[in-house]
């Protein structure tokens, strides 16, 4: 897009956030158009009696290397807003695996042959399921399940590991999940290079991670940002679009997949009706809190169940964040969302005495807030279309839903306002 432009970005979550940096760092002239009053979309920060949370907690690993690259860009200090470690998933009576430090792959296999409370038998399975899809190059059938991968490991490896790690990474039960969007997960985090598998937690608040900083970096350089501004209307002008009553060059849909789909209607009916097919998964954050109380890791994983609704336990002390607050993170939760806040807290209360002893809880915990997130992210099931980013020359869309290799996620969101950015970059010179 040389010269200079005049671009719309509809949408000011992470996609609409790095679509509009890296426009405007290529020297155009970005307009971000954002509903809510706030930035960060469906990774933003709450403030809770005082206290600053997120609408749900977030993990980032090693390997989201465009979303990293980006926080780097608006000024953002990686290692004061992110706790760094290698890949941990253990259980509160310590079975789980831990990887060591180094090349990925080394680490998953020393992770894999110290693992606690798995057999011999359970941890060669394992590096021989692993061993099978690194020579299949990380490719499967297109219509396999999570569960149909696995369904040859041992029922220790699948209930301790996969099924907590599918729920985690693709918010999808491993008995619908796609085969291929995890084996791209597992590619990129397990085998993508020293640190790829490292959690990265959030030890501020995700307004602080991005939104906050790429609000400010654009305004810094120019940009025009309108939030509390829904676009309600989308038209072709010649070789230019009309948004509401602004005419641009170009426009990039980094709006929600309804949203997208609404907008484009009339203009691209085809692409429209892609986007509007995508369904839903909930997820649901029980924020616990208890003066004193410390969890044996930053990061637990809970056995979860009919009673017992969340996979992983945050400790926002340890994070170097808040002491004595705690995130109970219930994936896949459309079940939870139906009993109702009061239901899944008074479970997640109970599993929470349970998970860890009455030992860990100098005084019973209380419940802080329940956030359910009912559109969390898009179901990440086996041959889903997906709508590519190019929608009409000079109009593309971005957000973690469109066509890609990973499920919807931050990395995800960051890619496709990048990759939006470009290929509108492409139509323009063309
Ligand atoms: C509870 C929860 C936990 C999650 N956990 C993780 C995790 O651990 N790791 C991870 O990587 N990802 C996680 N995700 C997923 C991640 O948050 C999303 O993939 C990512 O935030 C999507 O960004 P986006 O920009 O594509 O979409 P969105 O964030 O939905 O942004 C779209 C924006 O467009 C705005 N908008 C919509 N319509 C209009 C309009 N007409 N005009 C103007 N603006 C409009 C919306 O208000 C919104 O701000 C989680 C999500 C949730 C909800």
């Amino acid at each position: 897009m040389a010269p200079a432009v005049k671009l719309a970005v509809i949408g000011g979550g992470w996609a609409g956030l790095a679509a509009a940096v890296r426009a405007t760092e290529a020297g155009h002239e970005v307009t971000l158009l954002e509903m809510a009053s706030h930035w960060g979309g469906r990774a933003r920060g709450v403030e809770v009696d005082g206290l600053a949370l997120d609408n749900g907690q977030h993990i980032l690993i090693g390997a989201y290397r465009r979303t990293l690259a980006l926080m780097r860009t608006v000024g953002v200090d990686i290692d004061a807003v992110l706790h760094r470690q290698p890949l941990e998933l253990r259980y509160a009576d310590g079975r789980g695996l831990r990887l060591p430090g180094g090349p990925a792959a080394l680490a998953f296999g020393m992770g894999v042959l110290r693992a606690e409370g798995w057999t011999a038998a359970d941890k060669l399975a394992l590096l021989a399921a692993a061993g099978r899809w690194a020579l299949a190059r990380f490719r499967c059938a297109p219509g396999t399940t999570v569960a149909e991968l696995c369904a040859g490991l041992p029922p220790a490896v699948r209930q301790l590991l996969i099924d907590p790690l599918c729920v985690a990474a693709l918010n999808t039960p491993a008995a619908q999940a796609s085969a291929t969007v995890w084996l791209n997960v597992l590619r990129d985090a397990l085998f993508g290079g020293a640190g790829a598998a490292d959690l990265m937690l959030p030890r501020r608040s995700l307004a602080a991670l991005l939104p906050a900083p790429a609000a400010a970096w654009l305004q810094a350089q120019g940009a025009i940002l309108r939030a509390g501004t829904r676009v309600r209307q989308l038209t072709a002008e010649g070789a230019s679009w009309r948004v509401d009553d602004q005419r641009f060059d170009g426009v990039v849909l980094a709006c929600s997949s309804t949203e997208a789909a609404r907008l484009s209607r009339s203009i691209a009916p085809g692409w429209s009706a892609r986007a509007r097919a995508l369904t839903y998964e909930p997820i649901v954050t029980v924020y616990l809190q208890c003066s004193g109380a410390r969890l044996p890791a930053v990061m637990t994983a809970l056995v979860d169940g009919p009673s017992a609704p969340a996979q992983f336990a945050f400790d926002h002390g340890a994070l170097g964040a808040t002491p004595g607050l705690f995130a109970f993170v219930v994936s896949g939760a459309q079940q939870w969302v139906d009993a109702g806040a009061e239901a899944t807290a008074a479970a997640v209360l109970q599993q929470a005495l349970q998970a860890f002893g009455s030992a860990t809880w100098p005084t019973p915990p209380t419940v802080l807030r329940v956030l359910a997130e009912k559109r969390a992210t898009f179901r990440c099931v086996p041959s889903l279309d997906r709508p590519e980013p190019a929608i009409a020359p000079g109009l593309v869309a971005a957000g973690d839903y469109v066509s890609g290799p990973y499920p919807a996620t931050l990395e995800g969101a960051v890619r496709a306002g990048e990759g939006a950015f470009a290929a509108l970059a492409q139509v323009r010179l063309a």
